[in-house]
């Protein structure tokens, strides 16, 4: 009825206010965010497991809300790859990455990867390649050590997937699907991109020693990545069971609590120095 359908909308009405108010409010926040550099990166390892050794870090953003404190990605990446922020964004993570991965190898610490996460906007920028060329060469990092990871959704126009991919190959980075398993990338179009590594998904990895179908998906993943010659890494290691698990399967990398959370550039030289003691 007339006055059913008044009072389901009037006690909708206040709550969608609330909802688009709030996301205005954390739209402009985030545009003053990014004038005022309120970001930060956090770095969590990427450990071979059969040297033990860390092999590189993934660069992970965290906003410094000046009200809110600290906010993960989760609440708030979403909105700018909504209103294209995430260009600006995007290119403030990859210098900042870039600038920290070089002042790493001038302190002296051995090399490593930087694992950058790429959204689709960025994927899709105009010119993406000279952009990375250009702030690769402004923080004089040597572009074989950035690994730019992409998701499978971004491979599903996969003639624009494999130009686009092409040119950031020629730069001399590395490239990996990250959330492996969660999209629809088939093995056929694997094949065809220039691709170097798999990402496991955290979730097969969560209830991988449960004792259900996960542990024969991440065997079939890290066997399929040794048969097409791709690295792989398990995202989300938690245990030593998993760890052991993922060593007899011989999955090249690991990555998770376990080791670390992702955590400040400081902490982790801590972190690292520390481990290469023991
Ligand atoms: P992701 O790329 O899959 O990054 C891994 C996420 O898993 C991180 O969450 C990390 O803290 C979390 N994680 C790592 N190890 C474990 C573990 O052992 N257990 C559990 N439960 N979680 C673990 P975070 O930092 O909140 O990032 C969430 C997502 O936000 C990232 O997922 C990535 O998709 C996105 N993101 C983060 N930084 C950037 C960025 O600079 N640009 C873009 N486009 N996306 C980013
Ligand atoms: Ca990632
Ligand atoms: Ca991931
Ligand atoms: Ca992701």
């Amino acid at each position: 009825s007339a006055k059913a359908h008044r009072n389901e909308y009037s006690s909708y009405a206040p709550e969608m206010n609330r909802k688009a108010h709030d996301r205005l409010r954390l739209e402009s926040d985030l545009r003053r965010a990014i004038d005022e550099e309120q970001f930060s990166l956090a770095y969590q390892p990427l450990v071979n497991l059969r040297s033990n050794q860390v092999v590189g870090v993934e660069a992970l953003v965290r906003w410094h809300h000046p009200k809110r404190g600290l906010l993960p990605p989760g609440e708030f990446i979403p909105l700018t790859e909504e209103n294209g922020l995430i260009l600006q964004l995007g290119e403030w993570v990859l210098g900042a990455a870039c600038r920290q991965n070089k002042a790493w190898q001038d302190a002296g610490l051995p090399p490593m990867m930087m694992s950058v996460n790429l959204s689709m906007r960025q994927f899709r920028q105009h010119q993406l390649a000279e952009r990375i060329k250009a702030i690769l060469e402004q923080s004089g990092m040597p572009p074989n050590y950035l690994e730019l990871e992409i998701t499978e959704s971004m491979t599903s126009d996969v003639e624009f997937a494999a130009d686009t991919l092409a040119s950031l190959k020629e730069l001399g980075v590395q490239i990996s699907i990250d959330d492996f398993g969660t999209g629809y990338s088939s093995l056929s179009s694997l094949k065809r991109f220039p691709i170097d590594k798999l990402k496991i998904d955290r979730c097969f990895v969560n209830d991988l020693t449960q004792g259900g179908s996960d542990a024969a998906i991440v065997a079939t993943i890290t066997s399929m990545a040794k048969n097409l010659k791709l690295k792989v890494t398990a995202e989300g290691v938690e245990n030593d069971e998993q760890i052991k698990f993922l060593r007899e399967r011989d999955c090249e990398e690991a990555q998770g609590y376990y080791y670390t959370q992702p955590i400040p550039a400081n902490l982790f030289e801590n972190w690292f120095r520390h481990r290469s003691q023991t």
